[in-house]
């Protein structure tokens, strides 16, 4: 019983951080000076989860300045740069107008984790097992592209 009063607590909960995030993106298409009334939004979406202890969506904490809670959209408030590291692995770089925080992202963080493993470095001296890979990752792009054709 008591679960489920929780359970939907955090359900509410969730709602309210979502509605809060939507709110900072509304009112800053509406004009782009209102920086300071989203950063209030992502402020208050960002105490609420921390006090509730709720896990934050990957995609939220990118684009929320980690220093002043501003609500990154580039162009508007942040800039965005690209960058090359060991070769192969990009980064977007985000920088705060508001701060001046950076913050690193990889633009493909799927790509990343598998190079990471060190079965991927094995994989790269053998073409044949690459390929095998790279078509496996072709069908899943597939089944996911059918899904949202339907
Ligand atoms: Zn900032």
């Amino acid at each position: 019983c008591t679960s489920l009063i929780s359970q939907m607590k955090d359900k509410e909960a969730y709602q309210r951080l979502n509605f809060l995030y939507q709110a900072a993106h509304c009112v800053l298409s509406q004009n782009s000076e209102n920086v300071e009334l989203a950063r209030f939004y992502c402020f208050t979406q960002k105490t609420i989860a921390r006090r509730l202890v709720l896990r934050q969506d990957p995609s939220v904490k990118r684009t929320l300045c980690k220093k002043c809670c501003s609500l990154l959209i580039p162009g508007v408030t942040a800039t965005t740069r690209q960058r090359r590291k060991k070769r192969k692995t990009r980064f977007t770089v985000v920088r705060c107008l508001s701060c001046g925080q950076t913050k690193p992202l990889l633009n493909n963080p799927n790509y990343c984790l598998w190079v990471d493993q060190p079965e991927a470095q094995l994989e790269q001296h053998k073409p044949g097992l690459f390929c095998k890979h790279a078509v496996l990752i072709q069908a899943v792009l597939c089944i996911e592209m059918s899904r949202f054709a339907v």
